[in-house]
């Protein structure tokens, strides 16, 4: 991963003089560093140098990224003597306190706040990005089906979601992607519930959306069952949640302008009378951060890419009663997409 960057660095240090790569996934996806909430990444004309403490002389060493090891409170004033000219910063990731550092260690150097650069090379993943993705979801996907059986009235949400995390951790995960969540009957209706000490009950919609962890990598999933016979307005907010997906799987592929699947998502809803319960964007990207650029939404622009992996994940969620989420990981190829969900 780490050769390849050497190519992206014109775009990274487009009008400036160096750049400070200061978000930990940013600083992983450039320098292929594992612990990289502990590291800054310095970028300019002369190259890549790593900023870490000591403990990870070892890791820098059999990387062979050139570095220099010390608290992090120093780390200004060993960058100091690299400084010049326009240096810029990632703004949305370096703490107040560490600018002011900067901008005690720096003399007569423009620091310049900038926003998405890293980000934006990440958006289209390369082969071996996506194989840890689709490695994470093979994990979440037979946590899932050994989890499956479980998922039935009296059962209490915390226990599926212990189970379904235990298991993604028993098949080579490095942890859960995000809290898991198992949401029954009116917690459903909640689209960022977690899981509670609340028993599922028979007639009740429960909403499991889960991920794995696997070499940085993320997956990211959500089904809805039916427990038993449901009312039939369940039944009619799942079938919608479902048609949505549906209907926004068509404008999934490259080339597509990216508005219209989340566009076509929201006519479903719209004509069954539901438009009102769909609080979110359809999507995200996933990677290195669970959800990372492209924003899936309505007002999106830009068109789908061959190499982007996101989630298409319309729901429903009707206060007092439940609510229904069915999301899939979809990888974008040249031919159209692959879904790296099923099976689930
Ligand atoms: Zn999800
Ligand atoms: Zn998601």
């Amino acid at each position: 991963m780490e050769q390849e960057f050497v190519n992206d660095f014109t775009r990274l240090l487009e009008e400036l003089d160096a750049l400070l790569v200061t978000h930990p996934a940013n600083v992983r996806y450039l320098s292929g560093l594992p612990h990289a909430e502990d590291a800054w990444l310095w970028l300019d004309a002369k190259g890549p140098l790593v900023l870490a403490t000591p403990l990870y002389e070892n890791d820098l060493a059999e990387a062979g990224l050139p570095h220099l090891l010390g608290r992090p409170k120093d780390w200004p004033k060993l960058l100091a003597e690299r400084a010049r000219g326009r240096v810029g910063f990632e703004s949305e990731h370096l703490s107040h306190a560490a600018l002011e550092g900067l901008k005690a260690a720096f003399r007569g150097v423009e620091l310049v706040p900038v926003r998405g650069r890293v980000e934006a090379l990440r958006i289209k993943k390369r082969p071996e990005e996506v194989e840890r993705i689709r490695r994470a979801m093979a994990i979440a996907r037979v946590a899932y089906r050994e989890v499956r059986p479980l998922v039935r009235p009296g059962v209490r949400e915390v226990e599926v979601a212990a189970e379904l995390e235990c298991g993604m951790r028993r098949r080579g995960a490095e942890g859960r992607a995000f809290p898991t969540i198992v949401a029954s009957g009116p917690h459903g209706a909640f689209p960022h519930a977690v899981a509670g000490e609340k028993a599922l009950r028979e007639g009740e919609l429960v909403t499991l959306d889960f991920g794995a962890r696997y070499q940085g990598y993320h997956s990211d999933v959500t089904r809805t069952l039916a427990l038993g016979e449901v009312p039939a307005e369940l039944a009619r907010i799942l079938n919608a949640a479902k048609a949505a997906l549906e209907a926004a799987l068509l404008r999934v592929g490259p080339g597509k302008p990216i508005a219209e699947a989340d566009r076509a998502a929201r006519a479903v809803l719209e004509r069954e009378g539901l438009l009102p319960y769909y609080p979110h964007a359809l999507g995200h990207g996933v990677g290195l951060e669970v959800h990372e650029a492209p924003r899936i939404s309505f007002e999106s622009e830009g068109v789908f890419e061959p190499g982007m992996v996101v989630t298409i994940e319309p729901g429903v969620y009707v206060p007092g009663l439940g609510g229904a989420r069915v999301e899939e990981l979809v990888w974008i190829t040249e031919e159209g997409y692959a879904v790296l969900s099923e099976g689930l």
